[in-house]
């Protein structure tokens, strides 16, 4: 459990819909932050002051449960709309009875104010960190603000090192500090912000409500993340690749923590630059911050360029040639695969028996090597198909199986053809969400005379491979199970205790629900 507050940004166009906001927030929220400039202009105009006063009249007659944060922020530093100076000061200096207000750095220069209202100072950068941020935090400090902010749009998992590192600095200092990396990049330092003493971390009300980017929805930084309950003791587990926004490890190793009663928690990492992130977060040698790692899942494409960092692999994984699990062991990084046995054993449950049976492996990365390595071992018949023909070749070298190019294999002309293989495992991304949604690699004619398809990509809607199977009347399932299986198998790695799947497949279940709306 730590000390900091859960603050609910409300953006609403009529004075109406704010209250009705508010009223919604104040279930979750232990402060709401009211952007005034989201009102539109036609509601709330600041130069008109009768308008003004009669808007701030209304507003205050609201019976608020949790104390508000006044926001007004202009366009030019992340705000609504465009705001005159005049407005701006009308605004502020109005009389009006403020809890907290957030004050961009040019709204006041004079400290005096910081002795009325327990006050934050912000400055936003949704372009990047173009300034130091030493010298920003030195900048707000000085105005004598009780409460500093500095929020800047992120990248890549490290951008957010600089302002991350401010709240060691502020602690120093007797500041009280919120570092914000905007973005998906930014996404860890909104969930372990409070509990490495950050004054507050603010959430949106619902999905489409965010006030910036990355911000996370209230119910799950609470329900998912625990934000609240997170502490330096806390195990931090994460998700590294890119993307990461899609995926549902979170969901499904989170329900399994609070399953068994464990001080852990699992976050999206996105990770672009893996040298960067290991070297300055994870590499004890290295990293620049503790944020208690204690293992991570590793997604693509990183499951073969991850291994020369890590200080040991398991037996599969070192034979796979990629890992999609890691554990911290004493100190060191121990590299593991759960995606082979993840892969094999929703496939036996619902195909049987592998034995002979003739399996096209499309895609060449790592997930391909996981399930190449594990159907050999059933002894089927694989041929890994690909677009670039030379990877599939490379692959089929390692694992004494068949290759072939994606475009020769589709080409009528080729005698090749699909109809000669039992099972179509698809370990590319496409049919992932982004812009290869709505492609198959494979169309309902392609699949006629195949009898199953197993598309590991994970959806909550039918992917378009298996709307083509299903056209075709081929039997098919999606990546659920597989994912299902593999996480139980790294919950086991990297606690020692057995998985509840149970949790784990009713939480991924409710998530797919709330998916398909
Ligand atoms: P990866 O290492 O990046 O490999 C992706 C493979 O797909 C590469 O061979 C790549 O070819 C190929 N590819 C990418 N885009 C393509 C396109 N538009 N057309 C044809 N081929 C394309 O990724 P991975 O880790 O193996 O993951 C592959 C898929 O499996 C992802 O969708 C992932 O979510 C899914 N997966 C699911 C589970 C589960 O638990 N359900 C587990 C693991 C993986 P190039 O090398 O030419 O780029």
């Amino acid at each position: 459990m730590n000390n900091g507050k859960l603050c609910i940004s409300i953006c609403a166009e009529t004075v109406d819909e704010l209250i009705r906001g508010i009223e919604r927030a104040e279930e979750l929220a232990d402060v709401t932050e009211i952007r005034f400039d989201c009102l539109n202009k036609a509601e709330f105009y600041c130069e008109k002051l009768e308008e003004f006063n009669r808007i701030i009249d209304k507003l205050l007659k609201y019976k608020k449960e949790v104390p508000w944060i006044s926001t007004f922020r202009p366009k030019s530093q992340g705000g609504r709309r465009e705001l005159s100076d005049l407005e701006r000061s009308i605004f502020w200096f109005s009389g009006y009875e403020l809890d907290q207000g957030d004050f961009e750095e040019d709204v006041i220069e004079d400290s005096f104010y910081w002795l009325w209202f327990d006050s934050i100072c912000s400055y936003h950068d949704f372009s990047g960190l173009h300034e130091k941020s030493d010298e920003i935090y030195t900048r707000l400090k000085g105005t004598g603000a009780p409460i500093l902010k500095i929020a800047v749009e992120t990248h890549d998992v490290a951008d957010a090192l600089p302002i991350w590192k401010l709240l060691k600095r502020a602690r120093v200092d007797g500041k009280e500090m919120i570092p914000i990396a905007m973005g998906e990049a930014g996404k860890w330092t909104r969930i372990l912000g409070l509990a490495h003493g950050a004054y507050l971390t603010y959430a949106s009300l619902e999905a489409g409500g965010e006030t910036a980017p990355g911000q996370l929805i209230a119910s799950e930084m609470i329900d998912v993340y625990r934000v609240k309950q997170l502490d330096r003791e806390t195990k931090v587990y994460g998700v590294i690749g890119d993307p990461v926004s899609s995926s549902l490890s979170p969901v499904i190793h989170n329900a399994a923590f609070v399953a068994n009663g464990l001080n852990a928690v699992f976050i999206p990492l996105l990770v672009k630059d893996l040298d960067e992130f290991m070297r300055r977060m994870v590499r004890q040698e290295t990293r620049e911050v503790e944020l208690n790692f204690a293992g991570f899942a590793v997604t693509m494409p990183h499951k073969q360029a991850v291994i020369k960092y890590l200080d040991g692999l398991d037996d599969v994984a070192a034979t796979v040639g990629a890992v999609n699990t890691i554990n911290t062991e004493d100190g060191k990084l121990v590299g593991y695969n759960t995606d082979a046995a993840g892969f094999i054993e929703p496939l036996k449950r619902t195909f049987g028996d592998l034995k002979g049976a003739r399996v096209a492996v499309i895609g060449a990365g790592g997930a391909a090597r996981a399930c190449v390595y594990t159907l050999k071992s059933q002894e089927a018949d694989v041929t890994i198909i690909a677009r670039d023909e030379s990877k599939a070749r490379a692959l089929a070298e390692e694992f004494t199986a068949g290759s072939s190019g994606l475009s020769k294999i589709k080409d009528p002309s080729s005698k090749a053809s699909l109809n000669d293989f039992d099972i179509i495992v698809n370990a590319t991304p496409i049919g992932m969400k982004g812009e290869l949604e709505t492609q198959s690699p494979l169309t309902a004619h392609e699949l006629a005379g195949v009898k199953f398809v197993f598309d590991l990509v994970t959806s909550a809607d039918d992917t378009p491979l298996i709307r083509e199977a299903k056209k075709a009347g081929v039997s098919a399932i999606g990546g659920e199970e597989m994912l299902l299986e593999q996480a139980a198998k790294q919950f086991e790695i990297w606690t020692g205790g057995s998985a509840p799947i149970d949790v784990m497949r009713d939480a991924l279940n409710k998530k797919q629900q709330e998916t398909r709306g």
